[in-house]
């Protein structure tokens, strides 16, 4: 770090360098056994099942089974993963005890569901039920408190009664996710004597389903889609979060198409099929299964859910396996420099340096020079340790030498005396009797002397010893030897994966501001590729492929969408209502750019986004990884195992190829390439990629056992037009706030910037009158002409937008089905099954 603050107060740890490959425990390369890189600030956890860490994040995930006291003030986004810009219940965490290792790999060994699942107890009932739905067990989140104030103020009894009734709601719902839960059939099977008031289970129905905690996805509809539509909406982006919005609005009665530029739908989610062979391009694993709305959509539309089994063998650079004392011993270094920077961030709000916020990746490395520091000052400490006992020795032999010549004196003195001794007089004679005591004088002397010459031998002994231990006592001479450094370089390259970015890019403060919100449970891959879930989703809907967006005019009265189509090289213009905008943040970037319109799909917006959603924009950082897929005629790695490491030679070259996965025990191998490497590998050949694949495979498994690729595919997500890179991470200078910001909807109007306590960002980034109604939750449902004119046009989702879940399919989808519910309450009021709200209620 360059700018020289004083160094705070860090726990140094020094790891005994060896550059050696020799193994120390029995080498069992290919099953990696104790549990992988658990990043222990946070106590332990859930991380613990997951061996090596593959999830998008480093800690332990959450349990929802608490909240703040209920605030004052709603939401409009509800909880089902908005915002946290305005006061709002949030989950509390609560670290899980760590799980065992075999529950995930259960499934392989032969274990039984309730042997495998520790979390089954809570995951059944309605404290299931409420948990895999997101909100707590037994307090109501501040949304629910906002939309049903005649609750909250009856007190404890009133609130049991609704929690009751809201999770059995849940529960019906997530036992049977197939068939819609109309209310008629919650109120059937509503026991007593929660079903006496029917206003109630109507009222918790209509908001469960306003806000996409039941009746999302595809399921059996028992009743038809409302006839009369309210309004028009134009859903741009056929990824998961718009096909998940476009079926909400639908359902509660809207006029929905879905303008998509590819020829495909599904964005980010991307599966290659040919032949035999299954590969997802995009994203693949289902990070978490308990509380993760993508469970619903698994029994509803057939994905293959597979666990994967964590264990990750590393190769060294040459393709040697790395000695498992060695992984171990850089991992536990891995997580304790991680540890480092949380301390330094958090604890001693180490975040900026000069003007400049700080960089995980600059933290890191700073550390690190710490570390090297401290080793140096350790190795001087010890050899002015040896210096000082050095100087003892010589000091205890002078004194030797000194007692010995005294000795030598007193022996003389004493011949000398003894010598010259009278004979013994008859009478006392005071002269005789001097003599007689300098005789027994110098003996003494001379036997204290000797004393003296035993002691110090001893003392010689002593610091002789010392001295051997000092010297042969193993001070590391550097912190991290070269081979330790590539192995922490390979970690560094998988914490890059998670975050679609160098380390140097992300905020020291703010980088991992979702931890707390992951789910638990196993991490699965889905078998027959994840595309099968968009392609499920546009069942019954309008979706127009092909057709790319170029223009977005909003005005107070509506919207009007400008579109190329492919097919016919034409040009059309659409007019709606409002617009429901999923473009991906690279899209965003490039379209608020100054030098964007040169460039293939250039999005203008009219007039311009607001300054504060453009500056919100520009802050987040919007990321890259890239996949290689080679398809094979057989297997030849472990069939165990589904993933390898591979460790680079350089720390620039740290994420090429890092890590290959096999799932699905299908002969395709993906292979990795994240932080810097995944753009520059942008730039260089398909053959020369999988030249370094096919190289770095016969560095490990030998050259005679890798046969060439029959099927080969590399991505390029930064090249990509209609993604421009892969998912969004927290840069340096940007925070969790940004995303609510790009949550935020926009009102065709001088607009305010969004109040940071304000409902959800929302209704206060549009400038909208919040005494309408509509920016609580709850709706308003009196729409004046006024009130219309004020309201929103252009709405917003995608990862990018949803602050507790981004970067993910889950936060899509969820972002999807939060604007669905934002839309209906700004367009249609709160649902009609509110009738009896008390008079007093804040509804305007
Ligand atoms: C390589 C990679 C690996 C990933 N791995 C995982 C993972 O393992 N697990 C996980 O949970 N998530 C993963 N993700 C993230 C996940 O894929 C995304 O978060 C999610 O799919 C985003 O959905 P979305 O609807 O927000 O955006 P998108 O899916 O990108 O949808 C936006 C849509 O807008 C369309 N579009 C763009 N421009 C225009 C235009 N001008 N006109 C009309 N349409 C336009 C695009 O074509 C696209 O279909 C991964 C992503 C990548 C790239």
């Amino acid at each position: 770090m360059s700018s020289g603050p004083s160094a705070p107060e860090i726990e140094t740890v020094t790891i005994i360098s060896d550059d050696s490959d020799i193994e120390m425990t029995e080498v069992t390369p290919k099953v990696k056994g104790g549990g992988g890189p658990k990043v222990e600030t946070s106590g332990g956890g859930a991380d613990e099942v997951e061996g090596r860490r593959i999830s998008r994040r480093k800690k332990p995930k959450v349990e929802y089974s608490d909240t703040k006291p209920v605030a004052a003030a709603g939401s409009v986004a509800s909880d089902n993963g908005g915002g946290k810009a305005e006061p709002r219940v949030e989950p509390k965490v609560k670290k899980r005890e760590p799980e065992p290792v075999a529950a995930a790999v259960g499934k392989e060994e032969g274990k039984g569901e309730a042997e495998t699942n520790p979390h089954k107890e809570i995951l059944t009932g309605l404290e299931g039920a409420a948990f895999q739905s997101r909100l707590p067990f037994e307090k109501m989140t501040a949304s629910e408190a906002v939309c049903f104030p005649e609750i909250t103020k009856h007190g404890l009894v009133a609130q049991r009664v609704f929690l009751n009734v809201r999770n059995r709601i849940l529960q019906m719902w997530i036992e049977n996710p197939t068939v819609q839960l109309t209310v008629e059939n919650a109120l059937k099977n509503m026991e007593q004597p929660f079903d006496s008031d029917q206003n109630l289970v109507r009222k918790v129905h209509a908001f469960l389903e306003r806000h996409g905690f039941i009746n999302f996805g595809i399921f059996k509809r028992l009743k038809p889609l409302p006839s009369k539509k309210l309004a028009k909406v134009i859903v741009i982006g056929a990824g998961i979060s718009g096909l998940s919005a476009a079926q909400q609005l639908q359902q509660f009665g809207f006029d929905v198409i879905v303008l998509e530029a590819r020829d495909r739908v599904g964005g980010r989610i991307a599966t290659f099929r040919k032949n035999a062979y299954t590969a997802d391009l995009g994203a693949m694993v289902v990070t978490g299964i308990w509380g993760n709305p993508i469970t619903i959509l698994s029994k509803q539309t057939g994905m293959e859910m597979c666990p994967i089994k964590t264990a990750c063998p590393l190769y060294g650079a040459g393709g040697k396996p790395v000695p498992k004392h060695k992984d171990d011993m850089v991992e536990r270094e891995f997580n304790r420099l991680l540890e480092a920077t949380s301390y330094l961030s958090h604890q001693l709000d180490f975040n900026y340096a000069g003007n400049h916020p700080v960089s995980l990746g600059q933290a890191l490395e700073w550390i690190i020079k710490l570390q090297e520091k401290h080793v140096k000052e350790k190795q001087v400490q010890h050899l002015n340790n040896i210096i000082a006992w050095q100087r003892k020795l010589v000091d205890n032999q002078k004194a030797i030498q000194d007692t010995m010549d005294s000795i030598g004196v007193l022996r003389v003195k004493h011949q000398q005396l003894v010598d010259a001794k009278p004979p013994k007089p008859a009478e006392p004679d005071a002269g005789y009797i001097e003599h007689e005591f300098n005789i027994r004088s110098t003996a003494r002397d001379e036997q204290l002397a000797w004393k003296e010459i035993e002691r110090l031998r001893t003392s010689q002994t002593e610091i002789e010893t010392k001295l051997r231990e000092l010297e042969t006592e193993q001070i590391s001479e550097v912190y991290l030897s070269s081979k330790d450094r590539q192995i922490l370089d390979w970690h560094f390259a998988n914490l890059e994966f998670a975050n679609a970015t160098p380390l140097s890019n992300l905020s020291l403060k703010h980088w991992d501001q979702d931890d707390d919100f992951e789910f638990i449970g196993n991490h699965t891959t889905v078998k027959n590729g994840y595309s099968c879930v968009p392609i499920a989703l546009t069942e019954g809907l309008d979706v127009r492929v092909n057709t790319a967006v170029k223009r977005i005019k909003y005005f107070p009265g509506g919207v009007e969408v400008t579109a190329d189509l492919k097919s016919n090289s034409s040009t059309v213009h659409y007019k709606a209502d409002l617009v429901l905008c999923t473009l991906t943040l690279g899209v965003l970037k490039l379209a608020i750019s100054d030098q964007s319109t040169s460039q293939l799909n250039t999005v203008r917006f009219e007039p311009p986004l607001p300054e504060w959603k453009q500056s919100a924009i520009q802050r987040l950082g919007f990321g890259n990884l890239n996949k290689v897929v080679l398809c094979f005629d057989r297997i030849f790695w472990d069939p165990n195992t589904n993933l390898f490491g591979h460790v680079g030679s350089t720390t620039a070259s740290r994420g090429e190829l890092f890590l290959f996965w096999n799932i699905s025990q299908s002969p395709v191998l993906l292979a990795l390439v994240a932080g810097q490497s995944a753009a520059i590998m942008e730039n260089v050949s398909d053959d020369v990629i999988v030249g370094r694949c096919i190289a770095v495979l016969k560095g490990i498994f030998g050259n005679s056992s890798v046969p060439q690729p029959k099927e080969t595919v590399v991505t390029r997500w930064r090249a990509d037009p209609w993604a421009r890179g892969s998912y969004s991470f927290v840069s340096v200078g940007s925070s969790g706030s940004d995303y609510d910001l790009l949550a935020a909807p926009v009102t065709p109007r001088p607009e305010r910037p969004p109040s940071s306590s304000g409902l959800n960002g929302a209704a206060a980034a549009a400038g909208h009158n919040t005494t309408n109604g509509s920016g609580n939750g709850c709706g308003g449902g009196e729409d004046d002409d006024d009130s219309k004119a004020d309201i929103p046009r252009l709405f917003f989702a995608g990862e990018h937008t949803i602050r507790n879940y981004p970067a993910t399919v889950h936060g899509a989808l969820l972002s999807g089905l939060r604007e669905a519910g934002r839309i209906a309450d700004y367009y249609l009021g709160f649902p009609n099954t509110y009738p009896d709200a008390p008079k007093e209620e804040p509804k305007k």
